[in-house]
């Protein structure tokens, strides 16, 4: 039987439509919406596209959300007057600084751009603050990415107690947080990354299988136990038709989309593992709407909290 396919695009409109009542509740209480000011730096094309649905989804849930644009040759003290700024702003309950950040800024910026955010505002969260609060299952902003992720599992009835659970990828916007909201949910977590022996076997034991590795197609059925739940977090262009073609097969939409578009976006999982997976998550429409929704969440969650303090 072909794996369940969970609907990340629905699950999305289900949480959006949830934020909008309490939105108007804060509005209403304190006579202003809960703010996210979102700082985009250069013109990335993939970046813009990003910054766009985050505006549209915010005004569309009924929260005020403003863009600030730095030029590409922007120095990093700017942009952190920029963040500064946000920090002290009424207005403003989220600071988002889209990623990447210019090569120019040098290969720390990220870095001190999030240490910069005050952690009350870091709806990305980011700081290392919230980082620690999260690692210790104590309240915190928690990144939008992973949070979506435990949100699909859960409204999708997928039981995260007791199974065990396996995230490839390590990063610190998606691997490690999305493992330790696992953890915290009771599941046996393990890491995998580029040096892991035996990868295809450490994730074959897997209930709950995490692909966060930003590979198209790298996860194929060896990697799966049958029956298990598979959340694709990669999204990958692909501007190359032989991979397109090896992926979806002569003759598929995907490749037709191709012929008509020029590239594709492709998850880290191989198509074919929707003859094993018992759930998996398509992409595009599983991972990634949640993560939109979750900002919207994590920046009403901000307002909310410091409105109560
Ligand atoms: P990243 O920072 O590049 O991390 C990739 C991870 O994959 C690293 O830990 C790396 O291991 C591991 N990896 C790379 N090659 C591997 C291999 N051959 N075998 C095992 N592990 C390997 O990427 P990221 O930021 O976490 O993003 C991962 C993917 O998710 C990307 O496609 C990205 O576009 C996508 N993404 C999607 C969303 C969304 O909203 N859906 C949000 C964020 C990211 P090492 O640590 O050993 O190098």
């Amino acid at each position: 039987m072909p794996a369940r396919f969970l609907d990340g695009t629905a699950v999305a409109r289900q949480i959006r439509a949830e934020l909008v009542p309490r939105v108007e509740a804060f509005a209403a209480a304190r006579g202003r919406p809960p703010g996210l000011g979102i700082v985009l730096v250069g013109d990335d094309p993939g970046s813009e596209i990003y910054v766009r649905n985050k505006l549209k989804s915010a005004a569309e849930t009924g929260l005020r959300a403003d863009l600030e644009r730095l030029a590409a040759s922007s120095s990093l003290d700017s942009l952190l007057e920029v963040v500064s700024r946000l920090n002290r702003s009424a207005d403003h309950d989220g600071i988002l600084v889209q990623s990447p950040l210019p090569d120019g800024m040098g290969p720390t910026a990220e870095q001190t751009v999030f240490d910069a955010i005050d952690p009350a505002k870091d709806v990305d969260g980011f700081h290392a603050v919230n980082v620690g609060r999260l690692v210790q299952n104590r309240p915190s902003l928690v990144p939008c990415t992973p949070l979506g992720i435990i949100e699909l599992l859960e409204r999708s009835g997928v039981p995260i107690r007791g199974a065990r659970a396996v995230v490839i990828g390590r990063s610190d916007i998606v691997g490690k947080p999305v493992a330790m909201l696992l953890l915290h949910r009771h599941a046996t977590v393990t890491i995998c990354h580029s040096r892991t022996v035996d990868l295809p076997e450490v994730a074959a034991s897997a209930d709950i299988l995490v692909a966060a590795i930003g590979r198209p197609g790298f996860v194929t059925p060896a990697f799966v136990r049958p029956g298990a739940t598979i959340v694709d977090v990669g999204i990958n262009r692909v501007a190359d038709r032989e991979t397109v073609e090896r992926l979806f097969g002569a003759g598929s939409t995907r490749l037709a989309d191709f012929d008509r578009r020029g590239s594709v976006v492709v998850g880290d999982v191989h198509p074919t593992v929707a003859s094993v997976a018992g759930a998996m998550t398509p992409v595009p429409g599983g991972v990634g709407p949640l993560t939109i929704a979750m900002l919207l969440a994590n920046t009403l969650r901000a307002a909310e909290m410091a409105a109560a303090h």
